[in-house]
């Protein structure tokens, strides 16, 4: 099967001051101006505390739960990504992906806020959802896809959105949403992590928050947890990192370094992966034991049409449901290039029965792959093998 023959991303969009592509911008995110003999990107900074003579006001690095070097490279880097050419942006780093999400909602509301939440999103907003309400939050839920949560914004506080959902891989329409949003005074999160910043830029479409885990594609070597908060307005930074500071929600040095150091990569791997994930999508489609097969780059996806219009590049999630669990279990442990394991977005090939952590909708049968960096047609072989196997009902082994 050949590869890189077709077009394997959306079109370039319109993303604002023309600059640098992408692939260019990434490779430079961030870094200091050169100096002699200094490194491009400088280690890890590992300090508790720094030299702190006389006043504290206006010291830039006092105490380590504060600020850290190594954390405004990146957090200047990510800023660079999600909003190219706009030196107002500002980004928190955290420790992961939910400790970034729940600073934005525990630092923004309070009680007798109302909320809107996505009834498919990340399996975790329903413990989120629990503790505001605990708190006196009014939270109301609709799904991502056909923009439901518009129905629900009436005196809302602010609005949540995840696109394209995980794992069920629907989209919404971030400008159409914000836009009603904002006519009623609602704030805009929007979760960033299936698309990375080079997929899809929330703050140009309108939002007032990009969130995401960072753990997944935009560090992509199944290495590091790490979350972050871009936005625009200086004073939802700084409560979002008055956050951070009191709760201690800090990502540790090496983390924050390595993940800087793997967005030199962002471009090349999301693309490939966007690539691949096409191709294994286009594969499962001709298979007729593999129901419901989903991914936004494939031209019939209920998703592609708004997809092809907000995001530049789809992703690396497939998901498609099997007939049953055993078949899935089958065809998970037939797979050779696919290691069974959670989260996504890693340059190796990795998928799982999702239906095993209860939580998510599901069926028993549903799997989302998440597709690495590998040569597309040895994984479109594997997979193909993989089913045949799953098929012949062979116990798994
Ligand atoms: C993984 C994930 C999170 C949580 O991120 P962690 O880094 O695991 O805390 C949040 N949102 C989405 C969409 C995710 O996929």
């Amino acid at each position: 099967m050949a590869q890189n023959d077709e077009p394997l991303t959306g079109p370039e969009l319109d993303y604002g001051p023309a600059g640098d592509a992408d692939a260019t911008r990434v490779v430079r995110a961030g870094l200091p101006e050169e100096r002699p003999y200094e490194p491009p990107l400088p280690g890890p900074v590992f300090a508790a505390h720094y030299h702190l003579p006389g006043e504290v006001e206006g010291a830039p690095y006092a105490y380590g739960r504060d600020s850290n070097p190594t954390w405004t490279g990146l957090e200047r880097a990510i800023g660079e990504l999600e909003c190219p050419g706009d030196e107002r942006t500002e980004v928190v780093a955290f420790a992961s992906g939910m400790g970034a999400i729940s600073a934005v909602l525990l630092s923004q509301l309070r009680p007798g806020d109302v909320a809107v939440l996505p009834s498919d999103g990340y399996n975790l907003l329903a413990s989120l959802r629990e503790r505001l309400e605990g708190f006196g939050v009014e939270v109301r839920t609709a799904p991502t896809g056909r923009d439901a949560q518009l129905a629900e914004l009436d005196g809302a506080k602010l609005l949540w959105i995840e696109t394209p959902s995980n794992p069920g891989l629907d989209v919404c329409d971030i400008a159409r949403l914000a836009e009603a949003a904002h006519a009623g005074g609602t704030l805009v999160a929007v979760d960033n992590t299936l698309a990375t910043p080079l997929g899809q830029r929330p703050l140009h479409l309108g939002a007032d928050l990009s969130v995401a885990s960072g753990t997944k594609a935009l560090t992509g070597h199944g290495d590091v947890l790490l979350g972050y908060v871009a936005c625009r307005d200086a004073e939802l930074a700084a409560s979002v990192r008055a956050w951070r500071k009191t709760v201690g929600a800090i990502p540790g040095p090496m983390e924050a370094w390595l993940a800087h150091r793997s967005l030199a990569t962002l471009d090349i791997r999301t693309q490939r992966q966007a690539g691949n994930a096409l191709a294994v999508a286009e594969a499962l489609l001709s298979r007729e034991e593999v129901s419901d097969v989903r991914h936004p780059g494939l031209p019939g996806d209920p998703s592609h049409t708004l997809a092809a219009r907000q995001m530049s590049r789809y992703g690396c999630v497939v998901s498609f449901t099997l007939p049953d669990r055993e078949f899935a279990d089958r065809f998970l442990s037939a797979v050779r290039l696919v290691g069974d394991a959670t989260s996504f977005g890693g340059v190796r090939s990795t998928a799982e029965r999702r239906g095993r952590w209860g939580g998510d909708e599901v069926p028993e049968g549903f799997v989302r792959l998440s597709v690495g960096v590998e040569d597309a047609a040895d994984l479109v072989r594997d997979v193909r093998h993989a089913l045949d196997t799953a098929a012949n009902g062979t116990a798994p082994g």
